[in-house]
């Protein structure tokens, strides 16, 4: 890992950078191109313009390891109230959550009943529900949280980290179980004991895991494969493998971060019907825009440049 990357992922974590950091004007504005405001309004009205591209939505309300669970259930009812406001408006506009928001770490129970809550709520306004995936070591206590909802939601998809040495074997799990798949490369700090440390790796372990997942025989049961990625390289090799196997390229889709790579977005949109930007809002955007930074290092320049500004 980089030591710009090690640096950014640390200041992810720093509570007083995050109480600090984002009262800076500079900051604020920088962040704005990764998202289109703090509420929920602003989200809805960026997915109505991704709508017109051609381009279809996840949201999440940014937020993690919430510990007061009057805050968790605020989080619950926030997704129920949102979930609405979208099927109102009449957009495709899927949820993404983390567990840890719904108070994970305090009442694993209680998390487990407010994902139950989201998922029946989407599944009716006639989306899907996606759970996200956090450090390493929640990986087995959303797979199985997620394999349990799986018998009350039957629209559900997790999103799996080829970063780490586990992914491929999660994956055949949650074909298996007829779960969707977001496959992402993953974007916390982790040891080697558990990831690939170097970057060809995590893109070789991607390639493999999405193989895998666009066969025929994964795909039976109506298994909704999902490529959570910006790089084209990536993109244009599994098109090529998709094309050389005759399978279509509406048989995958390929989710992007709103704000990242939007001039490939709109390509891929223009040629398929099947991309999605997740969009994020909210006051607690701190630690998440960090993981942005460490992913791409020279963003920070951007942050200096609009200092200037
Ligand atoms: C829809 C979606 C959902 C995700 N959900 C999760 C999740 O649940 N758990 C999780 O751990 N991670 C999640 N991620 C983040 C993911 O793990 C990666 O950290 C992130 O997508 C960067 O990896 P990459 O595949 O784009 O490849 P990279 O090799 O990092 O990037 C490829 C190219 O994309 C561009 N790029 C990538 N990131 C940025 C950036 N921040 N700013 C500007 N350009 C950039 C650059 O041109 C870069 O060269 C999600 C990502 C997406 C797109």
């Amino acid at each position: 890992m980089s030591l710009a990357r090690t640096l950014l992922l640390a200041a992810s974590e720093n509570r007083w950078l995050r109480e600090n950091g984002t009262q800076l004007s500079f900051v604020r504005r920088a962040v704005s191109t990764f998202m289109p405001g703090e509420t929920p309004a602003d989200m809805l009205t960026a997915a109505e313009a991704q709508a017109r591209l051609g381009v279809g939505a996840l949201f999440t309300r940014l937020g993690e390891n919430v510990t007061d669970m009057r805050e968790a259930d605020a989080v619950r009812d926030h997704y129920l109230e949102v979930i609405s406001l979208a099927q109102a408006r009449g957009l495709a506009c899927e949820p993404s959550i983390k567990l840890t928001q719904l108070g994970l770490d305090v009442d694993p129970e209680a998390a487990y009943r407010s994902a139950l809550a989201i998922g029946r709520r989407a599944v009716e306004a006639g989306s899907y529900f996606w759970v996200d995936m956090e450090q390493s070591s929640y990986v087995d206590t959303t797979l199985e949280v997620v394999s349990r909802l799986r018998k009350d939601v039957p629209r559900i998809g997790v999103a799996l980290q080829a970063y780490l040495r586990r992914t491929e074997a999660d994956a055949a799990r949650m074909i298996r179980e007829g779960i969707g798949i977001r496959l992402v490369k993953g974007a916390y700090a982790e040891p080697a004991s558990v990831a690939f440390p170097d970057k060809a790796e995590v893109d070789a372990n991607y390639v493999k895991v999405a193989k895998v997942m666009m066969a025929p025989e994964s795909r039976a049961n109506g298994f909704r494969a999902v490529y959570g990625t910006h790089d084209t390289v990536i993109i244009n090799a599994l098109e090529r493998h998709g094309d050389a196997n005759g399978i279509g390229r509406t048989d995958y889709e390929i989710h992007m971060l709103y704000g990242i790579q939007r001039g490939e977005q709109r390509r891929l949109a223009e040629e398929r019907k099947n991309v999605r930007v997740l969009i994020a809002y909210g006051s607690y955007w701190f630690p998440w825009y960090m993981r942005r930074l460490a992913e791409r290092p020279a963003n920070v320049l951007f942050v200096a440049k609009s200092l200037f500004r």
